[in-house]
């Protein structure tokens, strides 16, 4: 594998603030596989069907129980989308019968509540986040509806203390429903970019103009948004360095806090969308590589601090004030700043972690209003941790997070030696430290500048459940 050879703008060099990763082409050429992302461990393939909307019950009667209160930490998923981007993996309906999101905005209001109900005297919200599909997919009208409600059904933090985001399509969108956004509660938002190129756009179905987008980010900054975060995708069809060298100038040029950049996994067996992207059209791994580069680059030169995975923030944002003091942490919307939290999600396939459980909602429309209509929680599936499960998730989220775990600290929270109890797992760690990906000493686990892009890799040595898995492609490529 060749190293970095794609020829580069001049930058200024980074302040040393940001230099935060280090791009190893033969590293990453060489080590780079399918793994998971980590948003949960255990991991929601192993979700089962045996854990159900009782065990959700025991669940949050267990929360009670605990004595101090956690905060929560709330998630709404809106499913709909207009038109489908040929790219997309994300659990999400197609239809532009707009009858479809007012009935499914009923039922989801009924799940709030009856969430609300269970919660109530321990419902202090902390952190609101709203995904999809696409919820601006919802009116104005509606979205101010749902917002009402969530209010009267939970109590929260003031706008200076919360963190309450929602992911945008620009396409669509105005600038007045921007600012209609921050006065329905929202302070931070997530702005679905992928590619400036027309090409690529179309390539993709997701034509998206420029202007509009930028029209986007500037009425967010002006509608006093706390942050503003946009996400873009490397490997997607007839994308290059040189189309990914113009798009980075243009985000950079419209200063966002959060960049995004994630790695386009082509999975057509999977996602039934993927099918029509044009496989010839796609960019060769070395091509990914000179691009991942590019954007390391390109983001470090411009002040951008590298997170974790795919993710990078400017040095005064409070992802990156999270890392810095050690509390930063990771969840189902990827990294957040409120660690100590039970996380509630509402609405069709969306995910919960309460306590020491996972719960996932019923995937189709017609089995969630089927469950609510029978005054039952929508919940299919899900998991109890075992204090392994428990030890592990601590770990690889502090992996994934801080880059470095603190071997004292474990031990003190949990009951092991960590030299006896990961035997195995320190033996492979020592294969990634002869790499240089890791430092090992008898304190701390440490990963190392070059080892960050790898992070999942290294995470995936203390995943118990990976080497009982069926070989093949159900996670996506760690770069
Ligand atoms: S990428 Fe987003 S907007 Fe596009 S189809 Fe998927 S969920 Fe909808």
């Amino acid at each position: 594998m060749r190293s970095n050879v794609i020829p580069l703008t001049p930058a200024a060099p980074p302040p040393a603030a940001t230099q935060s990763v280090e791009f190893d082409a033969e590293l990453l050429g060489r080590l780079a596989k399918s793994g998971p992302r980590y948003t949960s461990y255990p991991t929601a393939d192993r979700f089962t069907d045996s854990f159900a909307y009782r065990d959700y019950l025991q669940a949050v009667a267990a929360v009670r129980t605990r004595g101090a209160a956690k905060p929560l930490s709330l998630y709404l998923h809106i499913p709909f989308c207009d038109v489908v981007c040929y790219y997309c993996a994300c659990n999400k309906i197609v239809t532009k019968n707009r009858e479809k999101a007012a009935t499914y905005l009923g039922y989801l209001k009924r799940e709030v509540g009856m969430q609300g109900l269970l919660f109530s005297g321990i419902n202090e919200v902390e952190q609101l986040h709203f995904g999809g599909g696409t919820p601006t997919y919802l009116s104005d009208e509606q979205m101010g509806e749902l917002m009402d409600h969530l209010h009267r059904v939970f109590r929260f933090a003031p706008d200076s203390a919360g963190e309450y985001s929602i992911e945008v399509d620009p396409r669509t969108v105005s600038p007045e429903r921007i600012h209609t956004l921050r006065r329905q509660g929202f302070n931070r938002i997530s702005l679905g970019v992928q590619d400036f190129d027309p090409d690529v756009q179309k390539a993709v179905n997701r034509i998206q103009p420029e202007a509009e987008t930028r029209a986007i980010i500037d009425a967010s900054r002006a509608a006093g948004f706390r942050s503003v975060s946009v996400d873009l995708i490397y490997g997607l069809p007839l994308q290059t360095a040189t189309t990914m060298a113009q798009t980075l100038d243009k985000v950079i040029a419209a200063n966002p806090d959060r960049i995004a950049v994630y790695h386009y996994a082509h999975m057509p067996h999977l996602f039934k969308p993927q099918r029509r992207i044009n496989e010839a059209d796609l960019p060769s791994s070395d091509t990914k590589l000179a691009m991942l580069s590019l954007c390391i680059e390109r983001l470090a030169g411009a002040g951008y601090v590298y997170i974790g995975m795919d993710h990078f923030a400017k040095p005064t944002d409070d992802l990156a004030v999270a890392q810095q003091q050690g509390r930063l942490h990771r969840n189902f919307q990827g990294y957040s700043t409120h660690a100590d939290t039970d996380l509630v999600s509402c609405g069709v396939s969306a995910i919960s972690a309460v306590g020491a459980t996972y719960s996932q909602n019923v995937k189709t429309l017609d089995a969630y209003y089927d469950a609510l209509d029978r005054n039952e929680l929508p919940v299919s599936r899900g998991i109890r941790l075992s204090m392994d499960d428990a030890l592990r998730r601590s770990l690889i989220q502090k992996l994934m997070c801080q880059f470095e775990v603190s071997i004292p600290a474990l031990e003190q929270a949990f009951p092991i030696v960590f030299s006896k109890y990961f035997a195995s797992e320190l033996e492979q760690l020592r294969e990634m430290e002869a790499d240089g990906l890791v430092t090992i000493s008898p304190e701390w686990i440490s990963v190392s500048m070059k080892g960050r892009l790898l992070i999942r890799n290294v995470a995936m040595v203390f995943d118990r459940y990976l080497a009982a898995r069926a070989a093949g492609p159900r996670h996506s490529q760690t770069i």
